[in-house]
């Protein structure tokens, strides 16, 4: 595991994009063992965990009660995993729905916490994918932030599944121009685009990413698929 040498691409990606900007670098850790995220904790330039299925984080948080990293969910969130999720992460990555808006909002207020959450957005149209529709995020952009708790930190979306960087780096463009206008729209900072993986993350942060999901690259192939 050298987390050092992809920091090091992040960084010249970076300089390549010309920014000068904080580029977050989050360990995908989904289907890892403890003992390899312990070793990925070590690394200074790792910012945040990502695991993506509620249940598998659950089992794996009780062992990082020490945990340094914040723990971020960047897969689907199933309505009847809410509560269980606001227990275990500090962020929530995949709000995609009003009702799931809601459900959050809802719950989190029973539990007195406000969620930190971004917005799913699929840039890349493919069915397979969850995420909000384009044309429909300012419908939802525009009901979240009614949500007193809820904490909108920014937008997240995972790139097309194809080898055409144009097509990759305009998924990318379409959800950096989503951000700008929403933060125009809504005066909120919103500090957070999550964009770009193992194999695309170079393009995604020449398109604004100010944070990359790195999993495969980091931990080598997964033991599953997931
Ligand atoms: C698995 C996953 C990643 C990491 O993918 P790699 O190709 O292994 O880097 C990033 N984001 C999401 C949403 C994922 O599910």
């Amino acid at each position: 595991m050298n987390a050092d040498v992809i920091h090091e691409r992040i960084e010249n990606a970076k300089l390549k994009a010309g920014r000068k900007d904080k580029i977050f670098f989050t360990a995908v850790s989904k289907t890892r063992i403890i003992e390899e995220m312990r070793e990925a904790e070590k690394f200074s330039c790792i910012d945040f965990f990502g695991e993506n299925r509620v249940q598998e984080a659950e089992n794996k948080r009780a062992a990082f009660n020490d945990s340094k990293l914040q723990w971020w969910l960047i897969g689907h969130l199933q309505a009847n995993k809410v509560r269980k999720a606001i227990e275990i992460f500090d962020t929530l990555d995949s709000i995609d729905s009003i009702e799931l808006a809601d459900r959050v909002n809802r719950i989190a207020g029973e539990m007195n916490r406000v969620m930190r959450i971004l917005i799913e957005v699929n840039t890349s149209g493919e069915k397979s994918k969850s995420g909000i529709a384009p044309e429909n995020f300012s419908r939802l952009l525009e009901h979240v932030i009614t949500l007193p708790n809820l904490n909108l930190e920014g937008l997240m979306t995972v790139g097309p599944l194809t080898d055409n960087e144009r097509d990759i780096r305009n998924a990318f463009a379409n959800l950096r121009t989503l951000t700008e206008n929403a933060k125009t729209s809504t005066g909120l900072s919103l500090p957070i685009i999550s964009m770009g993986m193992s194999d695309d993350f170079e393009l995604a942060i020449l398109e604004g990413s100010t944070m990359v999901r790195i999993g495969t690259l980091l931990f080598g192939p997964r033991y599953y698929p997931v």
